[in-house]
Protein backbone atom coordinates (compact mmCIF):
# COMPACT_ATOMS: atom_id res chain seq x y z
CA UNK A 1 0.00 0.00 0.00
CA UNK A 2 1.29 3.17 -1.03
CA UNK A 3 1.75 5.86 2.06
CA UNK A 4 -0.29 8.94 1.93
CA UNK A 5 1.93 11.97 3.09
CA UNK A 6 1.31 15.13 4.53
CA UNK A 7 2.09 16.70 1.42
CA UNK A 8 -0.86 14.84 -0.21
CA UNK A 9 -3.18 15.71 2.66
CA UNK A 10 -2.06 19.40 2.19
CA UNK A 11 -2.47 19.60 -1.67
CA UNK A 12 -6.34 18.30 -0.63
CA UNK A 13 -6.65 21.64 1.57
CA UNK A 14 -5.30 23.81 -0.80
CA UNK A 15 -7.87 23.08 -3.54
CA UNK A 16 -10.71 22.24 -1.25
CA UNK A 17 -13.43 25.03 -2.22
CA UNK A 18 -14.88 24.96 1.08
CA UNK A 19 -11.75 25.28 3.03
CA UNK A 20 -12.65 28.66 3.97
CA UNK A 21 -15.73 28.17 5.90
CA UNK A 22 -13.09 27.10 8.72
CA UNK A 23 -12.40 30.60 9.48
CA UNK A 24 -16.09 30.75 10.66
CA UNK A 25 -16.18 28.80 13.44
CA UNK A 26 -14.35 29.14 17.04
CA UNK A 27 -12.15 26.04 17.20
CA UNK A 28 -9.79 25.92 20.57
CA UNK A 29 -5.97 25.69 19.17
CA UNK A 30 -4.39 22.31 19.62
CA UNK A 31 -7.76 20.49 19.25
CA UNK A 32 -8.42 18.30 16.91
CA UNK A 33 -12.48 17.92 16.80
CA UNK A 34 -13.87 15.30 15.29
CA UNK A 35 -17.25 15.56 17.58
CA UNK A 36 -19.26 18.14 15.55
CA UNK A 37 -21.77 15.25 15.20
CA UNK A 38 -22.61 15.39 18.73
CA UNK A 39 -22.19 19.17 19.67
CA UNK A 40 -21.16 21.14 16.58
CA UNK A 41 -18.36 23.88 17.69
CA UNK A 42 -19.29 27.61 18.41
CA UNK A 43 -19.76 29.60 14.62
CA UNK A 44 -18.09 33.38 15.34
CA UNK A 45 -21.04 34.83 14.33
CA UNK A 46 -22.78 33.54 17.02
CA UNK A 47 -21.04 35.33 19.35
CA UNK A 48 -22.30 38.31 18.54
CA UNK A 49 -25.66 37.28 17.74
CA UNK A 50 -26.08 36.53 20.90
CA UNK A 51 -24.77 39.66 22.22
CA UNK A 52 -27.25 41.27 20.15
CA UNK A 53 -29.93 39.05 21.35
CA UNK A 54 -29.31 39.53 24.98
CA UNK A 55 -28.54 43.47 25.04
CA UNK A 56 -30.56 44.88 22.47
CA UNK A 57 -33.27 42.59 21.62
CA UNK A 58 -34.10 41.09 25.58
CA UNK A 59 -32.41 43.95 27.33
CA UNK A 60 -33.22 47.37 25.69
CA UNK A 61 -36.38 45.70 23.52
CA UNK A 62 -38.21 43.71 26.29
CA UNK A 63 -41.41 42.67 25.24
CA UNK A 64 -42.04 44.59 22.34
CA UNK A 65 -38.89 42.50 20.89
CA UNK A 66 -42.02 39.78 20.08
CA UNK A 67 -42.80 41.66 17.31
CA UNK A 68 -39.71 44.34 16.44
CA UNK A 69 -37.27 41.99 16.69
CA UNK A 70 -39.71 39.01 15.00
CA UNK A 71 -39.50 36.83 17.97
CA UNK A 72 -43.06 35.54 17.21
CA UNK A 73 -41.78 34.13 13.95
CA UNK A 74 -38.45 32.67 14.86
CA UNK A 75 -39.80 28.99 14.85
CA UNK A 76 -41.34 29.26 11.23
CA UNK A 77 -38.57 31.15 9.96
CA UNK A 78 -35.50 29.15 11.44
CA UNK A 79 -37.66 25.98 10.45
CA UNK A 80 -38.29 27.74 6.95
CA UNK A 81 -34.29 27.94 6.31
CA UNK A 82 -34.05 24.28 7.57
CA UNK A 83 -36.62 22.94 5.07
CA UNK A 84 -34.44 24.26 2.56
CA UNK A 85 -32.15 21.73 3.87
CA UNK A 86 -33.71 18.51 4.00
CA UNK A 87 -35.67 18.28 0.56
CA UNK A 88 -38.54 19.89 2.56
CA UNK A 89 -41.57 22.68 1.64
CA UNK A 90 -42.03 26.21 3.18
CA UNK A 91 -44.49 25.80 5.81
CA UNK A 92 -43.62 21.82 6.82
CA UNK A 93 -41.21 22.76 8.95
CA UNK A 94 -40.91 24.09 12.36
CA UNK A 95 -38.47 24.59 15.12
CA UNK A 96 -39.18 23.56 18.87
CA UNK A 97 -38.27 21.64 22.10
CA UNK A 98 -36.21 18.55 21.55
CA UNK A 99 -35.67 15.97 19.65
CA UNK A 100 -37.64 13.54 22.29
CA UNK A 101 -40.47 15.37 22.22
CA UNK A 102 -40.87 16.14 18.51
CA UNK A 103 -40.88 12.27 18.18
CA UNK A 104 -43.84 11.74 21.08
CA UNK A 105 -45.64 14.56 18.77
CA UNK A 106 -45.09 12.85 15.96
CA UNK A 107 -45.80 9.34 17.09
CA UNK A 108 -49.20 10.42 18.22
CA UNK A 109 -50.23 12.40 15.18
CA UNK A 110 -49.45 9.38 13.04
CA UNK A 111 -50.96 7.01 15.29
CA UNK A 112 -54.03 9.14 14.91
CA UNK A 113 -53.79 9.44 11.05
CA UNK A 114 -53.72 5.39 10.56
CA UNK A 115 -56.86 4.73 12.88
CA UNK A 116 -57.40 0.95 13.53
CA UNK A 117 -53.70 0.13 13.54
CA UNK A 118 -51.72 -0.12 16.87
CA UNK A 119 -48.34 -0.44 16.24
CA UNK A 120 -45.24 1.47 16.57
CA UNK A 121 -42.55 -0.35 14.38
CA UNK A 122 -38.76 0.18 15.13
CA UNK A 123 -35.03 -1.21 14.84
CA UNK A 124 -33.48 -2.56 17.94
CA UNK A 125 -30.08 -0.39 18.09
CA UNK A 126 -32.17 2.33 17.18
CA UNK A 127 -31.02 5.94 19.47
CA UNK A 128 -32.52 5.40 22.88
CA UNK A 129 -34.15 7.96 23.09
CA UNK A 130 -36.59 7.44 19.59
CA UNK A 131 -37.51 4.06 21.50
CA UNK A 132 -38.06 5.45 24.96
CA UNK A 133 -40.48 8.07 23.51
CA UNK A 134 -42.34 5.40 21.95
CA UNK A 135 -42.25 3.07 24.64
CA UNK A 136 -43.84 6.17 26.95
CA UNK A 137 -46.28 7.22 24.19
CA UNK A 138 -47.66 3.45 24.38
CA UNK A 139 -48.08 3.07 28.22
CA UNK A 140 -49.76 6.54 27.70
CA UNK A 141 -52.24 6.03 25.20
CA UNK A 142 -52.42 1.72 26.43
CA UNK A 143 -55.02 0.05 23.78
CA UNK A 144 -54.07 2.89 20.88
CA UNK A 145 -49.95 1.88 20.78
CA UNK A 146 -47.73 -0.73 21.30
CA UNK A 147 -43.84 -0.36 20.37
CA UNK A 148 -42.23 -3.34 18.13
CA UNK A 149 -38.74 -3.48 18.24
CA UNK A 150 -37.42 -5.99 15.65
CA UNK A 151 -33.52 -6.63 14.39
CA UNK A 152 -32.86 -4.17 11.76
CA UNK A 153 -32.98 -6.98 8.82
CA UNK A 154 -36.44 -7.81 9.86
CA UNK A 155 -37.78 -4.18 9.74
CA UNK A 156 -39.83 -4.85 6.13
CA UNK A 157 -40.74 -8.31 6.93
CA UNK A 158 -42.58 -6.92 10.19
CA UNK A 159 -44.51 -4.15 7.93
CA UNK A 160 -48.11 -5.67 8.93
CA UNK A 161 -51.43 -4.79 7.92
CA UNK A 162 -51.08 -3.84 12.21
CA UNK A 163 -48.37 -1.22 11.80
CA UNK A 164 -49.44 2.29 11.68
CA UNK A 165 -46.13 4.33 11.45
CA UNK A 166 -42.32 2.66 11.21
CA UNK A 167 -39.53 5.10 13.31
CA UNK A 168 -36.25 5.21 12.13
CA UNK A 169 -33.64 6.79 12.22
CA UNK A 170 -31.81 7.47 8.92
CA UNK A 171 -27.89 7.52 9.71
CA UNK A 172 -27.40 5.50 12.82
CA UNK A 173 -25.63 7.04 15.55
CA UNK A 174 -23.03 4.58 16.31
CA UNK A 175 -22.55 2.69 12.79
CA UNK A 176 -23.16 5.89 10.61
CA UNK A 177 -25.15 3.33 8.33
CA UNK A 178 -27.22 5.72 5.87
CA UNK A 179 -30.96 3.70 5.71
CA UNK A 180 -32.07 3.82 1.95
CA UNK A 181 -34.95 6.49 2.97
CA UNK A 182 -36.76 6.47 -0.42
CA UNK A 183 -37.07 2.19 -0.71
CA UNK A 184 -38.04 1.94 3.12
CA UNK A 185 -40.83 4.97 2.66
CA UNK A 186 -42.15 3.25 -0.34
CA UNK A 187 -42.49 -0.29 1.23
CA UNK A 188 -43.66 1.22 4.94
CA UNK A 189 -46.41 3.14 2.45
CA UNK A 190 -47.07 0.25 0.51
CA UNK A 191 -48.31 -1.86 3.82
CA UNK A 192 -50.47 0.79 5.03
CA UNK A 193 -47.98 2.41 7.60
CA UNK A 194 -46.77 5.74 8.09
CA UNK A 195 -42.81 6.88 8.01
CA UNK A 196 -41.40 8.84 10.77
CA UNK A 197 -37.48 9.57 9.84
CA UNK A 198 -35.10 10.55 12.72
CA UNK A 199 -32.35 12.91 10.98
CA UNK A 200 -30.28 13.68 14.09
CA UNK A 201 -27.40 12.38 12.32
CA UNK A 202 -28.48 13.55 8.56
CA UNK A 203 -29.22 17.19 8.79
CA UNK A 204 -26.26 19.30 7.86
CA UNK A 205 -24.23 15.95 7.13
CA UNK A 206 -26.13 14.05 4.00
CA UNK A 207 -28.51 15.88 1.70
CA UNK A 208 -31.82 14.94 1.69
CA UNK A 209 -35.09 15.00 -0.44
CA UNK A 210 -37.86 14.80 2.16
CA UNK A 211 -40.75 15.47 -0.36
CA UNK A 212 -39.11 13.57 -3.02
CA UNK A 213 -38.72 10.47 -1.22
CA UNK A 214 -42.84 11.03 0.41
CA UNK A 215 -41.98 10.98 3.67
CA UNK A 216 -44.67 11.77 6.37
CA UNK A 217 -43.16 13.09 9.18
CA UNK A 218 -39.55 13.88 10.52
CA UNK A 219 -37.71 15.21 13.39
CA UNK A 220 -34.05 15.98 14.05
CA UNK A 221 -31.22 17.70 16.38
CA UNK A 222 -30.09 21.03 16.08
CA UNK A 223 -27.40 20.91 18.04
CA UNK A 224 -25.10 18.52 15.95
CA UNK A 225 -24.13 18.90 12.74
CA UNK A 226 -26.13 22.29 12.18
CA UNK A 227 -24.07 23.50 14.79
CA UNK A 228 -26.80 25.34 17.26
CA UNK A 229 -25.04 25.27 20.28
CA UNK A 230 -25.73 22.62 23.61
CA UNK A 231 -29.25 22.28 23.42
CA UNK A 232 -30.13 24.05 20.78
CA UNK A 233 -34.49 23.17 19.97
CA UNK A 234 -35.11 20.68 17.45
CA UNK A 235 -36.68 20.50 14.06
CA UNK A 236 -40.23 19.01 13.21
CA UNK A 237 -41.13 18.28 9.41
CA UNK A 238 -44.60 17.24 8.86
CA UNK A 239 -46.10 16.80 5.24
CA UNK A 240 -48.28 19.38 4.21
CA UNK A 241 -50.85 16.63 2.99
CA UNK A 242 -51.10 15.77 6.66
CA UNK A 243 -51.28 19.15 8.24
CA UNK A 244 -55.25 19.86 8.16
CA UNK A 245 -56.12 16.53 9.57
CA UNK A 246 -53.33 16.73 12.39
CA UNK A 247 -54.59 16.99 15.96
CA UNK A 248 -51.54 17.66 18.12
CA UNK A 249 -51.46 15.73 21.76
CA UNK A 250 -49.23 18.56 22.97
CA UNK A 251 -51.52 21.16 22.72
CA UNK A 252 -50.26 24.17 23.90
CA UNK A 253 -51.18 28.32 23.46
CA UNK A 254 -48.75 28.62 20.45
CA UNK A 255 -50.24 25.61 18.34
CA UNK A 256 -53.73 27.52 18.57
CA UNK A 257 -55.38 28.95 15.90
CA UNK A 258 -55.91 32.58 17.43
CA UNK A 259 -53.75 32.63 20.27
CA UNK A 260 -54.07 35.85 22.00
CA UNK A 261 -58.05 34.83 21.56
CA UNK A 262 -57.49 33.32 25.07
CA UNK A 263 -60.28 31.15 24.08
CA UNK A 264 -60.98 28.20 27.03
CA UNK A 265 -60.31 25.31 24.68
CA UNK A 266 -58.02 24.97 21.80
CA UNK A 267 -58.31 24.76 18.13
CA UNK A 268 -55.28 23.62 16.31
CA UNK A 269 -53.46 26.45 13.65
CA UNK A 270 -53.65 23.57 10.94
CA UNK A 271 -50.33 24.45 9.85
CA UNK A 272 -47.46 23.32 10.90
CA UNK A 273 -47.35 26.30 14.24
CA UNK A 274 -49.68 23.25 15.27
CA UNK A 275 -46.70 21.30 16.24
CA UNK A 276 -45.95 23.82 18.73
CA UNK A 277 -46.26 24.00 22.35
CA UNK A 278 -45.36 26.70 24.57
CA UNK A 279 -43.18 29.45 24.23
CA UNK A 280 -39.77 29.11 22.01
CA UNK A 281 -36.56 29.60 24.16
CA UNK A 282 -35.35 32.78 21.97
CA UNK A 283 -31.81 32.75 23.42
CA UNK A 284 -31.43 29.19 21.69
CA UNK A 285 -33.54 29.88 18.47
CA UNK A 286 -31.16 32.72 17.97
CA UNK A 287 -28.07 30.96 18.17
CA UNK A 288 -28.74 27.78 16.07
CA UNK A 289 -30.66 30.50 13.61
CA UNK A 290 -26.57 31.77 12.67
CA UNK A 291 -25.65 27.64 12.60
CA UNK A 292 -27.88 27.58 10.16
CA UNK A 293 -27.24 30.45 8.42
CA UNK A 294 -24.20 29.42 7.24
CA UNK A 295 -25.67 25.92 5.79
CA UNK A 296 -28.02 28.00 3.69
CA UNK A 297 -24.64 29.48 2.15
CA UNK A 298 -23.41 26.14 0.89
CA UNK A 299 -24.61 23.41 -1.48
CA UNK A 300 -25.45 20.30 0.28
CA UNK A 301 -23.61 18.19 -2.36
CA UNK A 302 -20.27 19.87 -1.75
CA UNK A 303 -20.52 19.18 1.85
CA UNK A 304 -21.43 15.53 1.42
CA UNK A 305 -18.75 15.29 -1.42
CA UNK A 306 -15.82 16.67 0.61
CA UNK A 307 -17.00 14.52 3.78
CA UNK A 308 -16.89 11.39 1.79
CA UNK A 309 -13.16 12.46 1.15
CA UNK A 310 -12.64 12.87 4.30
CA UNK A 311 -13.95 9.77 5.84
CA UNK A 312 -12.20 7.58 2.81
CA UNK A 313 -8.79 9.48 3.27
CA UNK A 314 -9.54 8.61 7.50
CA UNK A 315 -10.12 4.79 6.61
CA UNK A 316 -7.15 4.57 4.02
CA UNK A 317 -4.55 5.92 6.47
CA UNK A 318 -6.69 4.02 9.69
CA UNK A 319 -5.56 0.70 7.32
CA UNK A 320 -1.95 2.34 6.32
CA UNK A 321 -1.16 2.18 10.60
CA UNK A 322 -2.03 -1.17 10.12
CA UNK A 323 -5.23 -0.41 12.91
CA UNK A 324 -6.64 -4.34 12.47
CA UNK A 325 -3.54 -5.59 13.84
CA UNK A 326 -3.94 -3.50 17.00
CA UNK A 327 -6.93 -5.03 17.71
CA UNK A 328 -9.36 -2.53 16.07
CA UNK A 329 -12.43 -3.09 13.90
CA UNK A 330 -14.09 -1.19 11.25
CA UNK A 331 -17.59 -0.69 12.82
CA UNK A 332 -19.01 2.08 9.67
CA UNK A 333 -19.36 0.81 6.17
CA UNK A 334 -16.37 1.23 4.15
CA UNK A 335 -18.95 1.91 1.25
CA UNK A 336 -19.31 5.69 1.16
CA UNK A 337 -22.27 5.81 -0.45
CA UNK A 338 -23.86 4.15 2.88
CA UNK A 339 -21.49 5.59 5.64
CA UNK A 340 -23.10 8.96 6.87
CA UNK A 341 -21.33 11.26 8.33
CA UNK A 342 -19.17 9.64 11.37
CA UNK A 343 -16.71 7.31 11.02
CA UNK A 344 -16.79 4.35 13.92
CA UNK A 345 -14.08 1.75 15.05
CA UNK A 346 -14.58 -0.73 17.83
CA UNK A 347 -11.92 -2.19 19.80
CA UNK A 348 -12.22 -3.96 23.56
CA UNK A 349 -10.75 -1.37 25.16
CA UNK A 350 -12.20 1.49 23.22
CA UNK A 351 -12.89 3.32 26.41
CA UNK A 352 -9.69 3.69 27.53
CA UNK A 353 -8.43 4.47 23.82
CA UNK A 354 -10.45 7.00 23.41
CA UNK A 355 -9.50 9.08 26.92
CA UNK A 356 -5.65 8.32 25.85
CA UNK A 357 -6.83 10.14 22.39
CA UNK A 358 -8.44 12.61 24.12
CA UNK A 359 -5.75 13.75 26.17
CA UNK A 360 -3.39 14.45 22.69
CA UNK A 361 -5.77 16.66 21.64
CA UNK A 362 -8.22 14.52 19.53
CA UNK A 363 -11.89 14.63 20.34
CA UNK A 364 -13.74 11.92 19.12
CA UNK A 365 -16.40 10.02 21.75
CA UNK A 366 -17.16 6.54 22.82
CA UNK A 367 -20.49 4.84 22.39
CA UNK A 368 -20.63 1.35 25.02
CA UNK A 369 -19.67 -1.20 24.52
CA UNK A 370 -16.97 -0.83 22.33
CA UNK A 371 -17.60 2.32 19.75
CA UNK A 372 -14.81 5.00 19.32
CA UNK A 373 -16.32 7.31 17.13
CA UNK A 374 -14.79 10.10 15.13
CA UNK A 375 -16.92 12.69 13.50
CA UNK A 376 -16.76 13.96 10.04
CA UNK A 377 -17.73 17.85 9.42
CA UNK A 378 -16.30 19.48 6.70
CA UNK A 379 -17.17 22.92 7.09
CA UNK A 380 -14.35 23.41 9.62
CA UNK A 381 -12.45 19.83 9.10
CA UNK A 382 -8.80 19.88 7.17
CA UNK A 383 -7.75 16.88 5.37
CA UNK A 384 -4.83 17.86 7.61
CA UNK A 385 -6.88 17.41 10.37
CA UNK A 386 -7.97 14.18 9.23
CA UNK A 387 -4.08 12.88 8.72
CA UNK A 388 -2.69 14.05 12.18
CA UNK A 389 -5.57 12.44 14.05
CA UNK A 390 -4.70 9.05 12.63
CA UNK A 391 -1.41 9.91 13.83
CA UNK A 392 -2.66 10.29 17.26
CA UNK A 393 -4.62 6.68 17.13
CA UNK A 394 -1.67 5.38 15.88
CA UNK A 395 0.99 6.69 18.66
CA UNK A 396 -1.37 5.81 21.11
CA UNK A 397 -1.81 2.04 20.04
CA UNK A 398 2.29 1.85 19.16
CA UNK A 399 3.55 3.02 22.45
CA UNK A 400 0.17 1.24 24.34
CA UNK A 401 -0.38 5.11 26.03
CA UNK A 402 -4.24 4.15 26.56
CA UNK A 403 -3.13 1.78 29.18
CA UNK A 404 -3.32 3.04 32.58
CA UNK A 405 -5.72 3.16 35.07
CA UNK A 406 -6.81 6.52 35.03
CA UNK A 407 -8.36 6.46 31.34
CA UNK A 408 -10.21 3.17 32.77
CA UNK A 409 -12.52 5.43 34.88
CA UNK A 410 -15.67 5.93 33.27
CA UNK A 411 -16.92 9.34 33.70
CA UNK A 412 -20.95 10.78 33.47
CA UNK A 413 -20.55 11.60 29.53
CA UNK A 414 -18.98 9.43 27.34
C1 LIG B 1 -28.86 13.10 19.37
C2 LIG B 1 -30.07 12.34 19.00
C3 LIG B 1 -31.29 12.62 19.62
C4 LIG B 1 -31.33 13.65 20.72
O1 LIG B 1 -32.55 13.87 21.27
P1 LIG B 1 -32.74 15.11 22.26
O2 LIG B 1 -34.14 15.02 22.69
O3 LIG B 1 -32.45 16.35 21.48
O4 LIG B 1 -31.76 14.97 23.38
C5 LIG B 1 -32.41 11.92 19.20
N1 LIG B 1 -32.32 10.98 18.22
C6 LIG B 1 -31.15 10.69 17.62
C7 LIG B 1 -31.09 9.67 16.54
C8 LIG B 1 -29.98 11.35 18.00
O5 LIG B 1 -28.83 11.05 17.43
Amino acid sequence: MTTTTRDTVNGLDSSDPLAHYRDRFLLPPGTLYFDGNSLGPLPKETVQRMQDVIASEWGAGLIASWLEADWINAPLRVGNKIAGLIGAGEGEVIVADSTSINLFKTLDAALKLNPGRTTILSEAGNFPTDLYMAEGLASLVRDRANLAVVDPDEVLTALDENVAVLMLTQVHYKTGFIHDMKAITEQAHAAGALVIWDLSHSAGSIPLDLNGCDVDFAVGCGYKFLNGGPGAPAFLFAAQKHLPQCRPVLSGWFGHKDQFAFADSYTPTGDIRQFLCGTTPILGISALETGVDIFCEVDMASVRNKAIELGKLFIRLLKESHFEQYGFKLVSPEDSRHRGGHISIAHENGYAIMQAIKDRGLVGDFRSPDVLRFGITPLYQRFADVYDAAGVIREVMETAAWDREEYKQRSLVT
